[in-house]
């Protein structure tokens, strides 16, 4: 039902958030106070599969044609999104070889279906079935709403091309749908959480590791000051959701080849059948320890039944855990930082519901590194709907605004600006203290420009007192302390985190220290009261250019001080 009534010049907005994978899809609305909150569809998902499907002209959508991968293969088309936008001939068909196949059409992609009643086959462009994919949701959406949706921010991957923005803006817009913005997938992993009331906005690194079905996407980003910078980005096409279901896959398969000495993944139709069962059994092992497997008539009218539990299975996939862990490591090394720099990892998309992938990142980081996901933290947000609820946040924000304003406004938020590479810092030195202690005011990775100010206490007695801005150079300190003996804790579940480091005797202990760089500048604060204090203000230009304010605290005055770029 539509709240506006036909030849309205100027339409109310409607938006939602939408998140758009190759495997699964999400809408979410806010709600008057600005809770964002996930749609379920008519069939009751809120993770909706990205797959399209037709039967004599009827058109399936989600879980339903999903299910369509085993009959109805060829008229079936998943895995779409990242051909949007994009050349023939630099795609990688693989994750289409058991539904509808892309293939070249005017030099962009399309499928090749029997989408009407007729026994034609039509060509249907990627652009034409990303609309009827969002259409769908939108319609979703707009029972759910009762009103019509018509507007929507879409979240993209990090490495989304200026092509493929334009694509998915002309495919939303023919379903529609007007894409107020994109934001990028780790932003609005990183919106949902902090725009939780609970949540205390403070200066931090975060790692979003975003591991779907068939793509991970690592960011790492700064957070300062309520702007979020991407520092490093990394993706990876080869670890994901669909591996972790082809080692189940390979694992039943080979118990039913050894009993029935007829192997399934032969058979493109049992294969299917299988694939899809063996993700249902995975998606089980996340939940608990034991999961098991059924399918009718798997191969030549044999029926396979067989359960697994979590050890086994996590032992089975030890490589693939592995790499995941490789891949956020990268991610930081790439940053330019060091693992201990890092204060909240966000685990964000489906894959991200496994607990081994949360424990091993558990090991990885220390204790002060927050791992935000379902096995580590109560609190934690759904993973698989942090997307959609991060655009919903974003949508409500920017529906307001004008196109332009959006543009102009709200499209840094975040940035590739630049930052500082070191962090500056203050200390305050006097006749009695000749060394003063390094305070950290601006950290490093803030985006510029930037203004902080800190008060800083000064010998009891005060006096005269000088002021020293240093940059301060993080440095990781390595010491080496004797093992301490197993406390009946099994120390080698974990094949391939450190398996190599557990026959050391020793144990590597590594710590954030700073040390001091070069002096900045020094300002003398002539006769501080008597338990007085000294208040600094740095402000960074975007050029670089440092200006400092030192004062007593509560004094007028002061000594300013502007250092060039
Ligand atoms: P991509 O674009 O990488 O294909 P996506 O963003 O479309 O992925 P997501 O919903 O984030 O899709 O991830 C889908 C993957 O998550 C699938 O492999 C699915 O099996 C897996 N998954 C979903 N729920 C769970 C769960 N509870 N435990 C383990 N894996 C899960």
């Amino acid at each position: 039902m539509s709240s506006q009534e036909e030849g309205e010049t100027s339409p109310e907005i409607t938006a939602i958030g939408i998140s758009f994978g190759n495997s699964n899809s999400s809408i979410a609305y806010t709600s008057g106070e600005g809770k964002a909150e996930v749609i379920a569809n008519e069939e009751g998902d809120r993770q909706i599969p990205s797959v399209l499907s037709y039967i004599e002209g009827e058109e399936y959508h989600g879980t339903q044609a999903k299910s369509q991968l085993v009959r109805n293969s060829k008229n079936t088309v998943a895995y779409f999104r990242d051909y949007l936008g994009k050349d023939f001939d630099s795609i990688d068909p693989t994750p289409c070889h058991a539904s509808a196949h892309p293939q070249k059409h005017e030099s962009t992609v399309a499928f090749s279906i029997q989408d009407k009643e007729s026994e034609a086959q039509n060509i249907v462009t990627v652009s034409e079935i990303t609309t009827r994919h969002l259409r769908r949701l939108a319609s979703s959406a707009s029972d759910f709403l009762g009103k019509k949706v018509n507007a929507a921010v879409i979240t993209v991957p990090t490495n989304v091309t200026e092509e493929q923005r334009e694509a998915l803006s002309k495919a939303a817009k023919a379903a529609g749908v007007d894409v107020l913005q994109m934001i990028s997938e780790p932003t609005a992993a990183v919106l949902a959480y902090d725009a939780r009331p609970e949540a205390k906005l403070k200066d931090k690194i975060i790692v979003v590791a975003d591991l779907g079905g068939t793509r991970s996407d690592i960011a790492v980003i700064a957070s300062r000051g309520g702007i979020y910078s991407i520092l490093s980005t990394s993706h990876d096409y080869e670890t994901a959701g669909v591996q972790l279901d082809q080692v189940l896959v390979d694992h039943f398969a080979k118990e039913f080849t050894k009993k029935n000495k007829t192997d399934p993944r032969q058979n493109d139709r049992s294969l299917a059948k299988l694939k899809l069962e063996a993700e249902a059994t995975k998606k089980a092992l996340s939940l608990g320890g034991n999961a098991s497997c059924s399918v009718e008539s798997l191969a030549d009218g044999i029926d396979f039944s067989s359960t697994i539990n979590r050890t086994r299975y996590e032992l089975l996939a030890g490589k693939v855990f592995g790499a995941f862990t490789r891949l956020i490591e990268e991610a930081v090394r790439k940053a330019d930082l060091d693992i201990l720099d890092v204060d909240e990892v966000i685990l964000s998309g489906g894959t991200s519901h496994t607990p081994k992938i949360s424990q091993n990142l558990q090991r990885l980081f220390p204790p002060t590194t927050r791992i935000l996901s379902p096995s580590t933290l109560p609190t934690a947000i759904d993973p698989s709907s942090l997307s959609a609820r991060g655009a919903a946040i974003q949508a409500s924000l920017v529906q307001e605004f004008e196109k332009d304003d959006i543009e102009q406004s709200t499209h840094p938020m975040v940035t590739v600006t630049p930052h500082l590479r070191n962090a500056i810092g203050v200390m305050v030195v006097s006749e009695d203290v000749k060394k003063g202690l390094f305070t950290t005011l601006v950290e490093k990775e803030t985006a510029v420009p930037c203004r902080r100010r800190g008060v800083f206490a000064v010998p009891r007695e005060g006096g005269d007192v000088m002021v020293k801005v240093c940059e301060g150079l993080r440095d990781i300190k390595v010491s080496r302390k004797e093992k301490p003996k197993a406390n009946g804790k099994p120390a080698s579940d974990d094949s391939d985190l450190d398996s190599d480091e557990d026959e050391d005797e020793e144990e590597e202990m590594r710590e954030k220290v700073w040390n001091v760089g070069s002096v900045l500048a020094e300002a003398a604060v002539k006769e501080v009261k008597k338990g007085g204090k000294v208040e600094v203000t740095i402000r960074v230009e975007a050029d670089l250019g440092v200006h400092i304010e030192a004062r007593e605290a509560g004094g007028k005055g002061g000594i300013r001080g502007t250092l060039g770029t």
